[in-house]
Protein backbone atom coordinates (compact mmCIF):
# COMPACT_ATOMS: atom_id res chain seq x y z
CA UNK A 1 0.00 0.00 0.00
CA UNK A 2 1.30 3.54 -0.74
CA UNK A 3 2.01 5.83 2.41
CA UNK A 4 0.90 9.20 1.85
CA UNK A 5 3.00 11.77 4.37
CA UNK A 6 0.76 14.05 5.99
CA UNK A 7 -0.11 17.40 4.68
CA UNK A 8 2.02 19.51 6.84
CA UNK A 9 3.57 18.31 10.25
CA UNK A 10 0.15 18.72 11.62
CA UNK A 11 0.18 18.84 15.36
CA UNK A 12 -2.36 15.94 17.01
CA UNK A 13 -3.68 16.58 20.46
CA UNK A 14 -4.03 13.09 22.04
CA UNK A 15 -6.62 12.72 25.06
CA UNK A 16 -6.86 9.71 26.02
CA UNK A 17 -6.30 8.10 29.85
CA UNK A 18 -5.32 4.59 28.88
CA UNK A 19 -1.47 3.70 29.21
CA UNK A 20 -1.24 1.49 26.34
CA UNK A 21 -3.48 2.85 23.42
CA UNK A 22 -2.03 6.25 24.30
CA UNK A 23 1.60 5.24 24.26
CA UNK A 24 1.03 3.01 21.27
CA UNK A 25 -1.01 5.89 18.95
CA UNK A 26 1.48 9.00 20.31
CA UNK A 27 4.73 6.47 19.18
CA UNK A 28 2.86 5.49 15.82
CA UNK A 29 2.00 9.26 14.73
CA UNK A 30 5.42 10.58 15.18
CA UNK A 31 6.53 7.70 13.33
CA UNK A 32 4.34 8.39 10.92
CA UNK A 33 5.15 12.66 10.61
CA UNK A 34 2.84 13.93 13.01
CA UNK A 35 4.12 16.23 15.54
CA UNK A 36 1.95 15.16 18.89
CA UNK A 37 1.05 15.94 22.79
CA UNK A 38 -0.65 13.57 24.70
CA UNK A 39 -3.21 14.70 27.43
CA UNK A 40 -4.40 12.23 30.15
CA UNK A 41 -7.37 13.72 31.50
CA UNK A 42 -9.87 15.73 30.07
CA UNK A 43 -9.23 18.85 31.59
CA UNK A 44 -5.48 19.13 30.64
CA UNK A 45 -6.08 18.07 27.16
CA UNK A 46 -8.09 21.70 27.29
CA UNK A 47 -5.84 23.83 28.48
CA UNK A 48 -3.26 22.44 26.21
CA UNK A 49 -5.58 22.95 23.26
CA UNK A 50 -5.83 26.43 25.01
CA UNK A 51 -2.44 27.46 25.05
CA UNK A 52 -1.18 25.74 22.01
CA UNK A 53 -4.36 24.71 19.12
CA UNK A 54 -3.86 21.71 17.77
CA UNK A 55 -4.72 21.00 13.98
CA UNK A 56 -6.36 17.80 15.19
CA UNK A 57 -7.80 15.98 18.58
CA UNK A 58 -7.82 12.53 19.07
CA UNK A 59 -10.06 12.13 22.12
CA UNK A 60 -11.02 9.62 24.26
CA UNK A 61 -14.87 9.39 25.65
CA UNK A 62 -14.12 7.84 29.07
CA UNK A 63 -12.02 10.43 30.81
CA UNK A 64 -10.84 10.17 34.48
CA UNK A 65 -12.33 13.36 35.39
CA UNK A 66 -14.55 14.46 32.59
CA UNK A 67 -16.50 12.46 30.22
CA UNK A 68 -15.68 13.42 26.84
CA UNK A 69 -18.67 14.66 25.23
CA UNK A 70 -18.05 17.77 27.31
CA UNK A 71 -14.64 18.00 26.77
CA UNK A 72 -15.63 17.53 23.13
CA UNK A 73 -18.43 20.40 23.15
CA UNK A 74 -15.93 23.01 24.84
CA UNK A 75 -13.00 22.26 22.50
CA UNK A 76 -15.59 22.68 19.41
CA UNK A 77 -16.70 26.14 20.53
CA UNK A 78 -13.33 27.60 21.26
CA UNK A 79 -11.91 26.31 18.22
CA UNK A 80 -14.07 26.33 14.95
CA UNK A 81 -11.01 25.03 12.66
CA UNK A 82 -10.56 21.76 14.69
CA UNK A 83 -10.50 18.19 13.35
CA UNK A 84 -11.79 16.69 16.08
CA UNK A 85 -11.76 12.73 15.93
CA UNK A 86 -13.55 10.89 18.37
CA UNK A 87 -11.79 7.46 19.49
CA UNK A 88 -13.62 5.67 22.02
CA UNK A 89 -15.66 2.35 23.00
CA UNK A 90 -18.80 3.34 23.36
CA UNK A 91 -20.29 1.92 19.92
CA UNK A 92 -23.87 2.49 20.52
CA UNK A 93 -26.15 4.54 17.56
CA UNK A 94 -26.84 6.64 20.08
CA UNK A 95 -23.41 7.57 21.33
CA UNK A 96 -21.76 7.96 17.63
CA UNK A 97 -24.50 10.57 17.03
CA UNK A 98 -23.94 12.69 20.97
CA UNK A 99 -20.56 12.04 19.72
CA UNK A 100 -20.79 13.97 16.35
CA UNK A 101 -24.03 16.42 17.93
CA UNK A 102 -21.44 17.61 20.23
CA UNK A 103 -18.55 18.85 17.00
CA UNK A 104 -16.85 15.76 16.82
CA UNK A 105 -15.80 15.47 12.18
CA UNK A 106 -15.49 11.88 12.86
CA UNK A 107 -15.89 8.91 15.67
CA UNK A 108 -13.98 5.73 15.28
CA UNK A 109 -14.74 2.67 17.59
CA UNK A 110 -12.25 0.66 19.48
CA UNK A 111 -10.60 -1.27 18.66
CA UNK A 112 -9.78 -0.45 15.13
CA UNK A 113 -6.78 -0.67 12.76
CA UNK A 114 -4.09 2.09 12.73
CA UNK A 115 -4.13 2.51 9.31
CA UNK A 116 -7.69 3.15 9.25
CA UNK A 117 -7.20 6.17 11.97
CA UNK A 118 -4.20 7.07 9.40
CA UNK A 119 -6.15 7.16 6.18
CA UNK A 120 -8.82 9.44 8.31
CA UNK A 121 -6.25 11.73 8.91
CA UNK A 122 -5.07 11.95 5.44
CA UNK A 123 -8.10 12.10 4.10
CA UNK A 124 -9.38 14.94 6.18
CA UNK A 125 -6.32 16.75 6.48
CA UNK A 126 -6.14 16.96 2.52
CA UNK A 127 -9.43 18.89 2.82
CA UNK A 128 -8.17 21.05 5.46
CA UNK A 129 -4.83 23.07 4.20
CA UNK A 130 -5.49 26.03 6.42
CA UNK A 131 -5.83 24.20 9.21
CA UNK A 132 -3.05 22.27 8.64
CA UNK A 133 -0.11 24.96 7.68
CA UNK A 134 -0.61 26.29 11.24
CA UNK A 135 2.29 27.85 13.06
CA UNK A 136 2.94 27.30 16.86
CA UNK A 137 3.79 30.55 18.57
CA UNK A 138 3.50 29.60 22.40
CA UNK A 139 2.92 33.04 24.32
CA UNK A 140 3.57 32.00 28.17
CA UNK A 141 3.41 35.33 30.02
CA UNK A 142 5.99 37.58 28.33
CA UNK A 143 8.08 34.52 26.97
CA UNK A 144 7.14 33.66 23.30
CA UNK A 145 8.77 30.89 22.24
CA UNK A 146 8.73 30.09 18.14
CA UNK A 147 8.09 26.49 17.33
CA UNK A 148 8.61 26.93 13.85
CA UNK A 149 11.78 29.43 13.54
CA UNK A 150 13.03 27.64 17.09
CA UNK A 151 13.16 31.06 18.45
CA UNK A 152 12.82 32.37 22.29
CA UNK A 153 11.74 35.18 22.98
CA UNK A 154 11.98 37.37 26.62
CA UNK A 155 9.47 40.74 26.15
CA UNK A 156 10.85 41.05 22.86
CA UNK A 157 14.68 40.25 23.04
CA UNK A 158 15.78 36.87 22.03
CA UNK A 159 17.57 34.62 24.60
CA UNK A 160 19.83 32.60 23.19
CA UNK A 161 18.61 29.01 24.20
CA UNK A 162 21.12 26.22 23.49
CA UNK A 163 19.96 23.75 21.34
CA UNK A 164 18.68 20.69 23.90
CA UNK A 165 17.64 24.26 26.87
CA UNK A 166 15.33 25.32 23.58
CA UNK A 167 13.94 21.54 23.12
CA UNK A 168 13.34 20.86 26.58
CA UNK A 169 11.18 24.37 27.20
CA UNK A 170 9.21 23.98 23.82
CA UNK A 171 8.37 19.95 24.85
CA UNK A 172 7.51 21.45 28.24
CA UNK A 173 5.70 24.56 26.79
CA UNK A 174 3.33 22.42 24.56
CA UNK A 175 2.21 20.45 27.69
CA UNK A 176 1.41 23.91 29.34
CA UNK A 177 -0.27 23.42 33.10
CA UNK A 178 -0.04 19.10 32.32
CA UNK A 179 2.86 17.19 34.32
CA UNK A 180 5.61 15.58 31.52
CA UNK A 181 6.95 12.63 32.86
CA UNK A 182 10.95 12.12 33.09
CA UNK A 183 10.27 9.07 30.03
CA UNK A 184 8.66 11.32 28.40
CA UNK A 185 10.96 14.43 28.28
CA UNK A 186 14.09 12.19 27.85
CA UNK A 187 12.52 10.34 24.78
CA UNK A 188 11.21 13.73 22.75
CA UNK A 189 14.19 16.01 23.34
CA UNK A 190 17.01 13.59 23.64
CA UNK A 191 16.27 10.22 21.97
CA UNK A 192 12.99 8.07 21.27
CA UNK A 193 14.47 4.94 22.54
CA UNK A 194 16.26 6.46 25.79
CA UNK A 195 15.95 4.19 28.76
CA UNK A 196 19.48 5.17 30.45
CA UNK A 197 20.39 7.88 33.07
CA UNK A 198 18.35 10.55 32.79
CA UNK A 199 20.87 13.55 35.05
CA UNK A 200 21.37 15.48 32.01
CA UNK A 201 17.88 16.16 32.40
CA UNK A 202 18.02 17.55 35.49
CA UNK A 203 21.50 19.75 34.21
CA UNK A 204 20.05 21.10 31.24
CA UNK A 205 16.43 22.09 33.25
CA UNK A 206 18.50 23.84 36.04
CA UNK A 207 20.67 25.61 33.05
CA UNK A 208 16.97 26.78 31.60
CA UNK A 209 15.60 27.93 35.11
CA UNK A 210 19.19 29.70 35.28
CA UNK A 211 18.68 31.42 31.55
CA UNK A 212 15.39 32.50 32.17
CA UNK A 213 16.01 34.04 35.54
CA UNK A 214 18.67 35.59 34.42
CA UNK A 215 17.27 37.19 31.64
CA UNK A 216 14.25 38.26 33.55
CA UNK A 217 16.50 39.97 35.96
CA UNK A 218 18.29 41.75 33.16
CA UNK A 219 14.91 43.38 31.63
CA UNK A 220 14.18 47.27 32.94
CA UNK A 221 11.02 46.03 34.02
CA UNK A 222 9.30 43.17 35.62
CA UNK A 223 8.44 40.19 33.77
CA UNK A 224 6.20 37.64 33.85
CA UNK A 225 7.85 34.22 32.92
CA UNK A 226 6.41 30.95 33.25
CA UNK A 227 6.64 28.53 35.95
CA UNK A 228 8.45 25.20 35.79
CA UNK A 229 7.70 23.19 38.89
CA UNK A 230 9.53 19.85 40.03
CA UNK A 231 7.01 16.87 40.34
CA UNK A 232 9.46 14.70 42.72
CA UNK A 233 9.30 10.96 41.47
CA UNK A 234 7.63 12.43 38.37
CA UNK A 235 8.93 15.12 36.23
CA UNK A 236 8.14 18.46 35.57
CA UNK A 237 4.91 20.88 34.81
CA UNK A 238 5.28 24.31 33.00
CA UNK A 239 2.56 26.59 34.52
CA UNK A 240 2.04 29.96 33.15
CA UNK A 241 1.20 31.66 36.18
CA UNK A 242 3.13 30.67 39.43
CA UNK A 243 1.39 28.75 41.72
CA UNK A 244 0.83 29.81 45.45
CA UNK A 245 3.75 28.71 47.22
CA UNK A 246 6.11 29.66 44.13
CA UNK A 247 9.51 27.87 46.37
CA UNK A 248 8.81 24.58 44.91
CA UNK A 249 9.81 25.19 41.93
CA UNK A 250 12.90 26.90 42.12
CA UNK A 251 16.27 24.42 41.52
CA1 LIG B 1 -10.54 5.88 28.60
Amino acid sequence: MRQVEPPERAHVLLIEDDETIGRHLDASLRSHGYHTTWCRTGTSGLTQAQTDPPDVVLLDLGLPDTDGIDIARELRTHQDDLLLIILTARSGDIDVIAGLDAGADDYLVKPFALTVLLARLRAHLRRRPAASAHQPLLRLGDLTVDLSARRCLLAGRELGLRLKEFDLLAALARSAGAAVSREDLMSEVWDENWFGPTKTLDVTLASLRRRLHEAAAAEPRPVTLPHITTLRGHGYRLDLTPPPDAATGTP
